[in-house]
């Protein structure tokens, strides 16, 4: 893949708000943030998206996620929060280098509106799907 922003800056060549780091993770500050607290959390592996990243990435990634979240929980004082993930164009994925969105939530406090439209699926439907899943985990 090629190289990113966010390997640049896991490389330190361009700066960032740091707020944690270990062998796997490191995560800082958005720069374009949906409230104050907004933050990245990174795999250092370069991988485009989460199906993409390694066994021993995503262990490092799952370990340091929640760490992260209690800290911008405390520091923001903010009582909810949302972990936003997007992988490719059409989830809205800017930055071709996974990483999580730690975006605490206080209300009135965030430029984030989430709107489910839930499909309408029957039974039969939802098993199909769910066996055509479960055949490629
Ligand atoms: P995506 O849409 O890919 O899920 O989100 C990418 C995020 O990265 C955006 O929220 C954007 O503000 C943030 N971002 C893009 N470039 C930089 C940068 O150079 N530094 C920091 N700290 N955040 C960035």
């Amino acid at each position: 893949m090629s190289d990113t922003i966010f390997s640049k800056i896991i490389r330190g060549e361009i700066p960032c708000h740091r707020v944690y780091q270990d062998e796997h993770v490191l995560a800082f500050l958005d720069i374009n943030p949906l409230c104050e607290g907004h933050t990245l959390v990174v795999p250092k592996e370069p991988a485009r998206t989460m199906g993409e990243l390694s066994d021993d990435a995503a262990a490092g990634l799952g370990g340091a996620l929640p760490r992260v979240c209690r800290a911008v929980v405390k520091a923001t004082g903010a009582d909810s929060y949302n972990i936003l993930q997007n992988n490719g164009a059409a989830a809205g994925q800017e930055v071709e280098h996974v990483h999580f969105h730690v975006i605490p939530r206080q209300v009135g406090k965030t430029g984030l509106s989430i709107h489910w439209d839930p499909l309408p699926m029957g039974e039969e439907a939802l098993a199909d799907m769910a066996r055509k899943i479960a055949r490629l985990c």
